[in-house]
């Protein structure tokens, strides 16, 4: 069966067909390192993960390459330096917002079962590559300089009479509709109302570079010119797959998509363009004000990362999430059981029934309820397929100790107690036997006997 991938662009599920099936390329919009991720940012991470994992078992693993790039030049990078470290040097306390915050952001995915990407550049060590796009578009007249700003006109774009993308086409909108619901106090610079930003002038103690098109002054890029310079550097003019959140379409997407096909004389960035849903905490937006700003590591004090993977993953990447304690128990519990009866069995290949679904535009609620059927009637099979979606990075034991870590129970504690009970069941005196039972579902352990003897796990 062949891999089907939803296109934001043509709005249509497309048969993947590699540009180069030895050197398949995704390029996927990371974060901007000022503060911890929250759990939304860990949807993107988490299915473009698994579209990673299933590239490299359908194309082998040296054949796929995935750049994840990490935004460190942002004006809130450049206020929350200045807010925590107020006696630094402002670029010096940026070093140390941004490579903490990457730190921060490497912990958590990886403990989410994530692979590290082939490539994740920086926006700063890309400011040459930023500097050649916005020649080629000054060059080209799709942008022109403005009071030491460098400024991209979309209407110049949709002017060109040649084979370019239509302005406006990924995310489905009309340039002439935007032209007219701009808004009208646009800055004075701006020729055009729907021109964005290339490059601008620094202020003073900001990072700045020097700048592109003849502009003296110091200055620095754009957002939207980052992705285009990082991925032409480590993917080419023309590459696979392009991913991020559906908020990112307009105008980040757009934009990416404008500057890089005007630069280039391309008539496409990316073949597949995929955005993953948006995740909900409880039914609500997520938001500081609300007070339901959930990061990944807040989580991962309460969870072991695969549960918070699995969570993910039980719902299609293009649906909305709502994100729940109800559903994280659940998961727990899958996870639970799967570790017991999988994580040391010896991995078979992947099934079918769980590949098939992956290959529909990663369907990952059908794959994970043909897991559910797996655990029945082929524990080797099923150890194989969580292993291709990310799952089972521990064994049986490693599961169950962090779990009793996590819940505070003494392993030796409870050793001691079943044999105290063992005892006093075969001395018959079955009150005290009872008695030792309540104590230990008092600390949150469930015991179980058999013909074997007494087992034991921590309930949460
Ligand atoms: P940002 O740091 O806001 O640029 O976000 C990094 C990535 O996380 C982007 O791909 C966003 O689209 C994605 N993202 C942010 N918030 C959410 C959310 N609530 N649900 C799903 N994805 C999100
Ligand atoms: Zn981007």
């Amino acid at each position: 069966m062949e891999l089907r991938l939803y296109d934001t662009l043509s709005r249509e599920k497309r048969t993947f067909v590699p540009l180069d099936p030895n050197n398949v390329r995704m390029y996927v919009c990371g974060p901007t390192v000022y503060d911890f991720a929250h759990i939304g940012n860990a949807r993107p991470v988490i299915v473009f993960d698994v579209l990673f994992r299933l590239l490299r078992h359908l194309y082998g693993e040296a054949h796929v390459k995935y750049v994840r790039n990490i935004t460190d030049v942002d004006d809130k990078i450049n206020d929350r330096a200045a807010r925590d470290f107020p006696g630094l040097p402002l670029n010096e306390a940026i070093r140390k917002v941004t490579e903490e915050t990457g730190r921060q952001f490497h912990a958590d995915v990886d403990a989410l079962g994530a692979l590290r990407p082939s490539v994740e550049p920086r926006a700063t060590e890309h400011i040459a590559e930023m500097r050649e796009i916005i020649e080629r578009l000054v060059k080209g007249g799709f942008a022109y300089v403005a009071e030491d700003h460098v400024l991209f006109s979309p209407q110049a774009m949709n002017a060109a009479n040649s084979s370019l993308p239509r302005y406006g086409a990924l995310s489905n909108r009309s340039l002439d509709e935007m032209v007219a619901g701009a808004r009208v106090d646009i800055a004075p610079y701006k020729k055009g109302n729907t021109d964005f930003v290339l490059w601008k002038p620094s202020k003073s103690g900001e990072p700045s570079w020097p700048s592109p098109a003849g502009i003296t002054a110091e200055g620095r890029p754009g957002w939207h010119i980052e992705c285009s310079a990082m991925a032409w550097k480590h993917l080419g003019e023309h590459f696979d797959v392009h991913g991020g959140g559906i908020d990112l379409v307009f105008p980040h997407h757009e934009n990416e998509v404008a500057q890089s096909c005007c630069a280039f004389h391309r008539e496409r960035m990316a073949n597949y363009w995929m955005h993953n849903g948006f995740l909900q905490v409880e039914s609500e937006k997520m938001s500081k004000s609300l007070g339901n700003f959930i990061t990944i590591h807040e989580l991962l004090k309460d969870w072991p990362g695969e549960v918070l993977r699995l969570n993910m993953l039980k719902t299609h990447y293009r649906s909305p999430i709502d994100w729940t304690m109800k559903s994280l128990e659940e998961s727990a519990k899958t996870l639970d059981d799967w570790y017991r009866v999988a994580a040391d069995v010896e991995p078979g290949k992947p099934a079918a029934s769980v590949v098939e679904p992956l290959l529909d535009d990663l369907n990952t609620s059908l794959a994970i309820a043909a897991l559910h059927s797996l655990r029945g009637s082929n524990v080797h099979a099923l150890a194989g397929s969580l292993g291709l979606l990310g799952f089972l990075s521990e064994s049986a034991a490693q599961w169950e100790g962090r779990k009793q870590q996590a819940s505070g129970v003494d392993a030796k504690e409870v050793e001691r107690l079943i044999a105290e009970r063992t005892a006093a069941r075969s001395r018959k005196d079955f009150g005290e036997s009872d008695r030792i039972r309540d104590v230990l579902v008092a600390m949150g352990v469930a015991i179980k006997d058999s013909k074997e003897g007494t087992t034991w796990e921590v309930v949460r």
